[in-house]
């Protein structure tokens, strides 16, 4: 089987996954409850899976999908507004063919990079419990073991996921800095495997309040092509 193959055959089985029941019951129930502006569509309500090129050099880690973005539409980051943010900069930095992303069907393309997330359903206040990260744990260790010929970078979004990419590093690779090196917008730690960058999180509050602003994003990406080998955009 090819490694596009078990990174399909991975996200089926994330899609069924059934293991946190407050996680079951929320992503459920704000799939039945909706919001009014989406209140004519179906929501996926269940585990999003991964996105993107199954030869991904870059891997970016988000914290959790959204209620009504990833766990409406069924896609990573697909229909919220941070999304909106970071899909407009994945495509100014040639890594998406389109800027926008609004549905599963809607055509876009990423090159050279994966979008995953530490918990693949959405929790209440975007806080999933420590029992619930560690629950799903084991799907992103195995979905980096599958992108590990091609991986080169991983971008974790904001500390939870840099924090949570200790653990996949230990269990794929074998390597456990002590002490782990703290979180920061911009740094980077390379001490075996992939490369590490951590960026702030494309949320609202961070976005909206110019923490994060499309041109820190964009140097985010400039960084991450170049550590993962990638020419120029
Ligand atoms: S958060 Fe992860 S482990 Fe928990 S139910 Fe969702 S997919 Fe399964």
């Amino acid at each position: 089987m090819t490694s596009a193959a078990d990174l399909a055959a991975l996200d089926a089985e994330v899609s069924e996954c059934r293991r946190c029941p407050r996680l079951v019951a929320w992503r459920e129930r704000v799939a039945v409850e909706k919001r009014a502006a989406f209140r004519d569509q179906t929501y996926w309500g269940r585990p999003v899976p991964g996105f993107g090129a199954a030869d991904a050099r870059i891997l970016i880690l988000g914290l959790a999908p959204a209620a009504h973005g990833g766990n409406r539409t069924g896609r990573m980051f697909t229909g919220d507004r941070s999304g909106d943010v970071l899909y407009a900069a994945l495509h100014r930095a040639g890594l998406a063919n389109q800027a926008e992303a609004v549905a599963a069907d809607d055509g876009l393309r990423l090159a050279y990079t994966r979008i995953t997330a530490s918990v693949r359903c959405a929790p209440p206040e975007n806080k999933p419990t420590p029992q619930e990260r560690d629950a799903c744990a084991p799907f992103l260790r195995r979905e980096v073991a599958l992108l590990r010929p091609t991986l080169r970078v991983v971008v974790a979004l904001g500390a939870f996921a840099w924090s949570n990419w200790w653990p996949a590093l230990d269990a794929v690779y074998g390597i456990a800095p002590r002490p782990r090196p703290a979180f920061g917008h911009g740094v980077v730690w390379q001490g075996g495997g992939p490369a590490l960058l951590g960026s702030y999180h494309v949320s609202q509050q961070n976005t909206f309040t110019g923490r994060l602003t499309p041109a820190m994003l964009d140097d985010v990406f400039v960084e991450a092509r170049r550590l993962a080998g990638v020419g120029g955009a």
